[in-house]
């Protein structure tokens, strides 16, 4: 058997939407999976559409990722180069080799001719060029030639009989070829179509599997007319379903920037994990054959099969996202975690130094994404102005009238501290408690208040306390006492 090829095929127009790297990610998986080789083209024929920088977008997505190309055009191959605008040259001569054979045909038609044609739509056998140049007498086409008239290169399609090909996910599929227009191949300025350098390259290079978004269903028929009029094998093609997004109304349409984040960069801009975004895009239409959700890279690669994916529309679920990344966060070694959230405790720290592993060991399991760190810790840059209500907690048996008493108490025993550590706090406040005879949370509530100021926090009093240090927890605890004077 032929090893496998798959290509990524990204046409350079701006952002790397999560349609686009979904199809990198199963093209990818689907030659990793049988010990392939994954290829990068750009396909940059159509210059009206380029945008400058989309280049080093999808080579930073990609190196982000991990989707790591064996041929491309940063690390070239045997088939380089692989951009299509540097091998205009090599597409000329296939069109005029269809030409010569009677499958393709020079097409003189104006601009306006064209454009009249369009306004005309709608009515009469198909869509589209009405083939006017098709039957053209050679002498005629001579003549037009040695003019100098632009022309384009169209391809000869079959007037009668229906084109099938067989999609390995939506399975057979036939069009009338009367349904299919006489496509371009070459255009006048030289550059050829995107659908024709497309077969071209994907037969030159050796693809065997062509993976793509299911949009491409309909120009399907296009390509296999063209592997047919080369007499060439064409790839086993695999087209993946669409991506939808839920409306607020629990319908689904597909997914659209109201829905949220469509792009890669805009996904790690809210904060999802590189990992998270292409773990969560796996499975967006593609089921593995037990329930596993996490997984790595490679093991996907491992576990990838063409047959687990569906052609049935998959929806992109943010609250499913935010589910992965709070997963990817808690399953963190303590230095990758440390690693990616400092920048957020500067933010609120600034370079102060703190009781770092204290603060990891408050967020690591409730955080969804590092960018809540910031509002997570709000409290500790500055004291919010708190009501006294706060104090009054039934579980705890904590009101106005204790809290004085376990305020004065705690100060009174923190200031003893000789060392402000998370396990010295501990201890004094559960001494404390005991020899109060009451409830640890009797003591810890309205201590917790009076140093964070808020009624919910990541963390209870003691770790608060230390990540304060002491002379700012006991400046909030007398603020507390004399609030509630
Ligand atoms: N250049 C096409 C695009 O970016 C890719 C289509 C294909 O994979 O064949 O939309």
């Amino acid at each position: 058997m032929n090893t496998v090829r798959t290509r990524f095929a990204p046409s350079p127009t701006g952002f790397m939407h999560v349609g686009n790297l979904r199809t990198a990610l199963y093209a990818y998986l689907t030659a990793k999976s049988q010990g392939g080789q994954f290829i990068l083209r750009i396909e940059d024929t159509d210059q009206e559409r380029l945008v400058e920088g989309a280049v080093d977008v999808i080579y930073n997505t990609l190196r982000q990722v991990g989707l790591l190309h064996d041929e491309g055009p940063d690390i070239g191959g045997p088939h380089a180069p692989y951009i299509q605008s540097q091998r205009l040259a090599t597409y000329r001569p296939y069109a005029q080799q269809l030409v010569k054979e009677g499958k393709a045909y020079y097409c003189f038609c104006t601009k306006e001719r064209l454009e009249s044609l369009h306004q005309q739509e709608g009515e009469g056998d198909h869509r589209g060029y009405d083939r006017h140049c098709r039957e053209l007498p050679p002498e005629e086409i001579q003549r037009l030639l040695d003019a100098g008239t632009p022309y384009v290169i169209r391809q000869k399609v079959p007037l009668e009989g229906a084109t099938t090909f067989q999609d390995a996910v939506f399975g057979e599929i036939t069009i009338e070829n009367k349904e299919i227009e006489d496509q371009v191949l070459l255009k006048a300025d030289g550059y050829p179509t995107y659908n024709f350098a497309n077969v071209i390259d994907d037969h030159l290079m050796e693809i065997t599997h062509v993976v793509r978004g299911s949009e491409f269903l309909t120009s399907t028929p296009k390509y296999q007319l063209l592997y047919q009029a080369f007499g060439w094998q064409p790839p086993t093609y695999i087209h993946l379903p669409l991506i939808m997004g839920r409306n607020e109304d629990g319908s689904v349409s597909k997914l659209a920037k109201r829905h949220g984040s469509t792009s890669f960069q805009g996904l790690l801009e809210d904060g999802y994990l590189p990992q998270v975004v292409t773990n969560y895009i796996a499975l967006l239409g593609w089921c593995p054959k037990d329930n596993q959700e996490i997984f790595t890279l490679s093991q996907l690669a491992e576990s990838f099969s063409i047959d687990g994916i569906s052609k049935s529309p998959a929806v992109f679920d943010y609250d499913k996202l935010n589910w992965f990344n709070g997963e990817y966060i808690k399953a963190m070694d303590a230095e990758a975690f440390r690693m990616q959230a400092m920048p957020y405790y500067q933010e609120v720290f600034g370079q102060e130094e703190k009781p770092w592993a204290v603060l990891d060991s408050i967020l690591q399991a409730r955080l969804t994404k590092f960018n809540e760190i910031p509002g997570l810790l709000g409290f500790f840059q500055a004291l919010p102005d708190y009501t006294v209500e706060f104090f009054i907690n039934k579980k705890s048996k904590t009101n106005l009238e204790n809290s004085p008493a376990m305020l004065q108490a705690a100060v009174e025993a923190l200031e003893q501290l000789s060392e402000w550590e998370l396990d010295s706090i501990h201890n004094t406040l559960i001494n404390l408690a005991q020899s109060l005879g009451v409830k640890n949370g009797t003591l810890l509530w309205p201590v917790r208040i009076a140093v964070a100021g808020t009624l919910v926090t990541p963390g209870g009093a003691m770790e608060i306390l230390t990540v304060l240090g002491r002379d700012e927890a006991l400046r909030r605890l007398r603020l507390g006492l004399e609030k509630l004077a």
